[in-house]
């Protein structure tokens, strides 16, 4: 069973934009997005993807930001 967010193809966190932090990329592809529903439904790319059908380039998967405050931070209303 494919336990991958369905975002994998086209995310640039999942993909290793963080070039020069794999560890962190290594981190948030097994906390978030290889974890199964539960696990990459909590990342905030996912959920901004989600609700707004769009995810800023650069929010991360653990931002503290709120889906209003990333609406508004990034005019996805
Ligand atoms: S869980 Fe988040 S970071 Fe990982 S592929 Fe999905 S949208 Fe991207």
């Amino acid at each position: 069973m494919n336990n991958n967010c369905p975002n994998v193809e086209k995310c640039p966190i999942f993909n290793g934009v963080l070039k020069d932090r794999k560890m962190t990329t290594k981190s948030y592809q097994m906390q978030y997005c290889s974890g199964g529903e539960p696990q990459y439904s909590k990342c905030k790319r996912y959920q901004s993807k989600v609700k707004f059908g769009v995810c800023p380039s650069d929010l991360l998967p653990n931002s503290l930001m709120t889906l209003d405050q990333i609406a508004l931070k990034y005019g996805l209303k």
